[in-house]
């Protein structure tokens, strides 16, 4: 089986201050790093470490070259990015001596995805496989429908959050990932409790107190206490724990396995500074286990 991840990819450029300019200050950066990002790269690259056929489905501008050279060599199957002329989706980060960030995010490519690639890209997929997206391209709605038609599972991760992101896709989803603030905006936004929503499965990450699975269709909800370790920057964790899932299912493995697999990669990830370039991979999470 393979997954087909139609997703952002951005350019991670993070400036070291020694506080967040204030405004209409001029301040100089102490370092500055370069990274691949954008949650649809980071689970392209999640899921590629957790052993799953990943091909992703984006678009990148003319000055993004070197991101898909950098998701090829993690094994990741970039024949459906497009590149475009004009901007990268790119997120200029300032980050002070405390952790603390702000972050200036330009769409870039991400929004100029064509319909008809994406088509061409999901027409050669196979009955089984899965189709996965998050909010931050355009396309979602038609991918959806599509990948629903023909037979794809549809999962979804409901970041960054907007409501009506999700109802347009809610009818063809199996799954939904979300951490518990999405979690909580969902069932206000549309005035019903997760486990009303005919979505037959639903997974409520809680940061280090684990995720919750909703099995809607039998009507049950399980709780996984998660893997205890020291954080350090949870950026990318929740990238981390959905690309795993994905990839866990994507090979037959039952959910309550897959899960304890996403929550290990989420925590290794939470230890580690960092986005794509310090997922973990399987011979982590066996190496974290011993
Ligand atoms: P982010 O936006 O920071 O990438 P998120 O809010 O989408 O993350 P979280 O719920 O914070 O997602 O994390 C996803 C999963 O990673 C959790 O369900 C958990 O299994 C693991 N995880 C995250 N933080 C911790 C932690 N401090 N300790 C152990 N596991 C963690």
């Amino acid at each position: 089986m393979a997954i087909w991840n139609l997703g952002s990819i951005n350019i991670d450029v993070v400036y070291r201050v020694p506080h967040l300019p204030a405004p209409g200050e001029t301040l100089a950066a102490t370092e500055v790093t370069r990274g691949l990002g954008g949650k649809g790269a980071n689970m392209s690259v999640a899921a590629a470490r957790a052993a799953g056929r990943v091909a992703h489905i984006g678009a990148v501008g003319a000055d993004g070259g070197w991101t898909v050279d950098r998701l090829m060599e993690y094994g990741v199957d970039v024949r459906h990015i497009a590149r475009l002329t004009g901007e990268t989706g790119h997120a200029i980060i300032a980050v002070d001596g405390a952790g603390e960030n702000n972050i200036i995010l330009y769409t870039g490519a991400n929004s100029h995805l064509d319909s008809d690639m994406i088509g061409a890209a999901l027409s050669s997929a196979d009955r089984g496989d899965t189709l996965l997206m998050q909010n931050e391209t355009n396309g979602q709605a038609e991918a959806a429908q599509m990948a629903s038609q023909l037979g794809l599972k549809v999962v979804y991760a409901a970041a960054p959050f907007d409501a009506d992101a999700v109802r347009v896709v809610m009818p063809y989803l199996d799954m939904l990932v979300l951490n518990a603030v999405e979690a909580a905006q969902l069932s206000d936004a549309l005035g019903a409790e997760l486990d009303d929503l005919h979505i037959s499965q639903i997974v409520v990450t809680r940061g280090a107190e684990g995720c919750d699975h909703y099995d809607n269709i039998h009507k049950t909800r399980q709780h996984y206490p998660s893997v205890k370790v020291d954080a350090v920057d949870t950026t990318g964790a929740g990238d981390t724990f959905t690309g795993y899932l994905v990839a866990g299912l994507d090979r037959d493995l039952p959910i309550a396995q897959a899960i304890e697999l996403a929550m290990t990669a989420g925590a290794i990830m939470v230890t580690r500074h960092g986005t794509a370039d310090v997922i973990p991979d399987l011979k982590d999470i066996e190496d974290f286990k011993r």
